[in-house]
């Protein structure tokens, strides 16, 4: 059998959730499990996420999947939504939602909140993205209160990665003295959440009510300042495959599409049963490598549909069927996204269903 495959350590992904807690100690903690888990199985995961106070998904239909498979805590639907049907359905089944814009607005004031309904109230603090203005939000806030709506003030980071970038600290002062206003002026209850995992890493004293980690749960750094290694964050996808063919080349020799690597003295390669089919990059930078029998082979000419080729001429003990780890434990997620001018989140949250997939717990 073709040996391509993703473990999913969910000890790991256990592990990474306490390091948040231990970052976190007095905020709740809503784990994003959001595009089936940034790539990992949302619903496979949810044994070792059950140390969370909630869940946060992008839509409905992520939320329902992981009703179904018998979430029964907190879940928050982060992009809110779509229809007033989806509104009626989330206040009727404990899913709380973001509300972003003024026909959420419309849809949550129609009628009176059940008790304890909870709104997610999203303030724009320079992303631009999704949000209020701070002009607009305290009357929206006294409208949401008086329909009888808890609210948690909620907004996101454009720059949390880059510790000391200057909009930073600009977005935590607007958030900060909009919650401290709208406490004072609506109701001094409100909570509030502002920290995603760079931010939660960053800023220990921003932590407020609720935080929002994501990637840091998988095991990626979230923060360009530090390895997931100096973090204590352990990988939670291992992706591997096998060496499937061995050759020698002779000077001169040039391998696979485009010819684009040729081999200057005579050389021994590897082909790899990976290719873009099962979520590895198609473009690579020059340094990309895999790690096989302990050391790193450099990845030669461009990745395929089901292959890529590795230099094998310095690493002589690898041989037929010698596994191969394409990320996980070395290289890492974030080295790989490195190469491919991406990051882990997108490289995570693309592989395919089409390696064998293991759950270890
Ligand atoms: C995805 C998301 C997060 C988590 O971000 P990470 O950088 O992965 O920690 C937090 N908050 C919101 C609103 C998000 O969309």
């Amino acid at each position: 059998m073709r040996q391509t495959s993703i473990t999913i350590d969910l000890a790991a992904l256990t592990h990474n959730l306490q390091r948040v807690k231990d970052y976190a100690p007095t905020a709740k903690v809503l784990a994003m499990v959001k595009a089936n888990a940034y790539g990992h199985g949302a619903v496979n995961c949810l044994p070792a996420v059950a140390q969370a106070d909630a869940l946060g998904v992008a839509c409905l239909q992520e939320a329902l999947e992981l009703q179904q498979a018998g979430w029964q805590k907190l879940m928050v639907v982060i992009e809110g939504a779509f229809s007033l049907a989806e509104w009626q359905y989330c206040t009727a089944h404990q899913i709380e939602c973001v509300v972003h814009h003024q026909r959420q607005l419309d849809w949550a004031l129609q009628q009176p909140a059940k008790k304890g309904a909870t709104v997610w109230l999203k303030l724009n603090t320079g992303m631009n993205r999704l949000g209020f203005t701070v002009g607009e939000i305290k009357e929206i806030a006294q409208q949401l209160t008086s329909s009888g709506y808890e609210i948690v003030l909620t907004t996101h980071f454009a720059n949390a990665d880059v510790i000391d970038h200057p909009n930073n600290q600009q977005q935590f002062e607007l958030f900060d003295s909009t919650l401290q206003m709208l406490r004072e002026q609506v109701n001094p209850a409100i909570k509030g959440s502002l920290c995603n995992s760079a931010g939660i890493v960053n800023w220990s004293d921003r932590h407020y009510d609720w935080v929002r980690p994501g990637i840091i749960l998988y095991g990626a750094t979230p923060v360009n300042h530090a390895t997931a290694k100096q973090l204590n964050l352990q990988p939670v996808m291992h992706f591997n495959a096998s060496i499937m063919a061995i050759h020698t080349l002779k000077a001169g020799d040039s391998v696979g599409y485009g010819s684009r690597w040729t081999a200057q003295t005579a050389a021994r390669i590897g082909i790899v049963s990976v290719g873009y089919a099962d979520g590895y990059p198609r473009v690579i930078s020059d340094d990309a490598y895999v790690v096989a029998a302990g050391q790193q082979a450099p990845i030669i000419g461009r990745v395929a549909m089901d292959m890529l080729m590795v230099d094998l001429t310095h690493t002589t003990e690898v041989n037929l069927d010698c596994p191969v780890q394409l990320w996980g434990n070395a290289p890492s997620i974030d080295e790989v996204g490195g190469w491919n001018d991406t990051i882990s989140y997108e490289l995570l949250s693309v592989v395919t269903r089409r390696p064998t997939w293991i759950y270890q717990s």
